[in-house]
């Protein structure tokens, strides 16, 4: 990895802005439903601590649009964080994220201190990277780190445009994020076997492309895998289809042949009669859907064949759920393959974020995996083998 880590530069008395992903899931009354993405974050603020700097922690959380919204306040985020580190945060709730009083406060703060801007979407410029907004936020402090990898793939004023102001790093978790994954791609240990699903065909064209130039098998699962089933010639009755997408998914098909990386589709599939938990359901063999019924998982016959390859590979990566997981009668298959690579001590395993990531942790398998990405978009991305402009901005190691 050729970007400065935390090790490369001295924090002693230094005034430190780090750019955290605190983008948490909220409840109706502001309660924090999942501190994860804080608790992420601990290693490097712990860390700038103890080598003596003061942390100036930016964040979003939600949509807010560019307009301050009390809902979207990272207020909770700073109680929670109060706790985790068992010290002070000052919390500058500032509908400008950066004033003269802002300013002022952070010209005070002394080693040690621990201060929690307001969610940086309350400014337009944020997610333009536009105006004064990242030149503002820069004259808070002498050094940026970037510790947000879910945002990596944008290029915002908190994190490419602090590049611009700042000497900078990655952060711990950033770090982790690229080296990971970065060398399961560069240099996979072999078999590399992708495992791809979630409802979409057209989300994952770019990874499937990627990864047929690196992987040596893509295992494909859950509404996507009906658009390559109708590819073949079945019929799949009321399945998730992309019309639109079948010949592209016949090419992939044939490309996948030519590249010598086996593609292998669902030999048989949990169907319904309605896209509900408790509808009638059968399985069937992939190439007999009946005509009034939808898949809604793989079946038990592919298991065993996704398990099979998964046993033997070096290299996993994983994303997208294999079935409607959120529905107990259709999470089986996410489920086994979830077990099946937690299982798989051998291997280097990688878990895109958003619903895979929600499935492992759901059936207690997280600490199983190698790692779990925080970041869904971003890691989609990077596995579509894009320079993510976020991590492209940070400095390089000298
Ligand atoms: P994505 O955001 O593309 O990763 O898709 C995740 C969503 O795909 C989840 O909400 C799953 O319920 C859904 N999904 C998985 N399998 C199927 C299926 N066979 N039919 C419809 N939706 C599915």
């Amino acid at each position: 990895m050729n970007k400065k880590t935390l090790k490369d530069i001295d924090f002693k008395n230094k005034k430190v802005l780090v750019r955290c992903d605190f983008n948490v899931p909220l409840d109706e009354e502001g309660n924090i439903t999942d501190d994860r993405r804080i608790k992420s974050s601990l290693p490097t603020i712990n860390y700038l601590l103890d080598e003596g700097a003061a942390v100036i922690l930016m964040s979003h959380l939600g949509r807010p649009k560019g307009k301050p919204q009390s809902k979207y306040s990272l207020k909770p985020v700073a109680e929670r964080l109060s706790l985790l580190l068992n010290k002070k945060v000052i919390f500058e709730d500032c509908d400008m994220v950066v004033d003269d009083g802002v300013k002022a406060s952070a010209a005070k703060l002394n080693p040690g201190d621990v201060m929690l801007l307001q969610n940086t979407r309350f400014r337009e410029e944020e997610t333009k990277n536009s105006g004064t907004f990242a030149k503002d936020l820069s004259s808070l402090g002498e050094i940026f780190v970037n510790d947000a990898f879910g945002t990596a793939h944008r290029a915002h004023s908190s994190n490419v445009g602090m590049c611009e102001y700042l000497p900078s790093a990655v952060g711990f978790l950033v770090e982790k994020e690229i080296r990971t994954m970065g060398d399961a791609l560069k240099e996979p240990k072999r078999p590399f076997t992708a495992i791809l699903g979630g409802a979409k065909v057209s989300d994952k064209i770019a990874v499937i492309e990627n990864l047929l130039n690196i992987a040596d098998n893509i295992l494909i699962g859950g509404g996507m895998a009906y658009t390559f089933l109708k590819a073949e010639g079945y019929s799949i009755g009321k399945s998730l289809l992309e019309e639109d997408k079948v010949d592209l998914a016949k090419e992939l098909m044939e490309k996948s042949k030519t590249k010598g990386v086996k593609l292998i589709l669902p030999v048989d599939t949990v169907v319904g009669k309605e896209f509900k938990n408790n509808t009638e359901f059968i399985t069937t063999s992939s190439d007999s859907i009946p005509p009034d019924y939808m898949g809604l998982d793989i079946g038990e016959k592919t298991i065993e064949v996704f398990k099979n390859v998964i046993n033997s590979s070096k290299t996993i990566i994983w994303n997208g759920p294999l079935g409607v997981f959120e529905m107990d009668n259709f999470a089986k298959g996410t489920n086994a393959i979830a077990e099946a690579i937690a299982k798989n001590k051998d291997a280097v395993s990688i878990i895109g974020g958003g619903d895979s990531a929600a499935a492992v942790e759901k059936i207690g398998l997280a600490d199983k995996i190698t790692h779990v990405s925080t970041g869904g978009g971003a890691s989609l991305e990077f596995l579509e083998g894009k320079v993510l402009p976020g991590i492209e901005a940070v400095d390089n190691k000298e």
